[in-house]
């Protein structure tokens, strides 16, 4: 299980390679889209990736979780979709999530056809919206050792400098939870550095997916310019988009 550089049109993204053999279509992209422009970011998704629409969410930061078989033109307010590849009148509908610095994950259970595409930011992964989404694929019929995991570009711990509360936060989850010290929060000279895809990883592991089918990017949103990054951009940061289609 790898990422793939992909580029159709212009537009560069990442893809894993396990996906693209079983036909997912899905794209971790970067800011050759930009969603800023809605109507013109959807133009570019249905014409370069063939997907009849790009349904999205308001993303609360929470570990809400919706199926994607809801109501067509809603966005609902939650952080994770949940999708039955082989449903067939959600055929063309690609499912979209958009961060800057947070974390993108799909997580699929091929063998069953279910997937979830999820934001994970700090907040989210403290409310434990891996877990849920992890379970709520289980709960669909699967199980654990079934899933694949990738988690990808996000703020990474080279960059992603994070304040004494945030630190305490991931500190006492570390140490409930049984991971080496220093793993998830890396103390350097110029302070406290958080490694939010490793703690994805942690969390995956801990709901009994197996490393190997765990793959997370190396890219940091925040030193690769290739990203939108809130923590380098401020406010007016565009958003990359992750989606699965059916
Ligand atoms: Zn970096």
């Amino acid at each position: 299980m790898k990422f793939c550089e992909r580029e159709i049109g212009g537009v560069k993204f990442l893809t894993i390679d396990s996906f693209e053999a079983a036909g997912l279509k899905h794209a971790f992209l970067g800011r050759g889209i930009d969603l800023r422009d809605l109507e013109r970011g959807r133009e570019t998704v249905r014409s370069l990736f063939k997907a009849r629409e790009l349904r999205l969410l308001e993303q609360v930061h929470s570990a809400t979780i919706v199926h994607g078989a809801g109501k067509v033109g809603s966005r609902p307010r939650a952080d994770a979709w949940v999708v039955s590849f082989r449903d067939t009148k959600l055929s063309g509908i690609a499912y979209g999530i958009t961060t800057a610095d947070c974390v993108p994950v799909i997580i699929v259970d091929l063998k069953h056809g279910f997937g979830a595409v999820v934001h994970a930011g700090w907040r989210g992964i403290v409310a434990r919206i891996i877990e849920e989404s992890i379970a709520q694929l289980v709960s669909l019929g699967g199980i654990a050792t079934d899933l694949q995991v990738a988690v990808g570009p996000s703020a990474q711990s080279c960059c992603y400098c994070v304040g004494e509360d945030v630190r305490a936060v991931f500190s006492e989850m570390a140490a409930n939870e049984r991971w080496p010290d220093g793993e998830v929060v890396m103390k350097r000279e110029q302070g406290l550095f958080l490694n939010l895809s490793q703690v994805v990883r942690l969390q995956s592991v801990n709901m009994g997916v197996s490393e190997s089918q765990i793959v997370v990017s190396t890219h940091c949103t925040i030193c690769n310019h290739d990203f939108f990054s809130y923590r380098r951009e401020g406010a007016r940061a565009g958003r990359q988009l992750t989606y699965v289609a059916i």
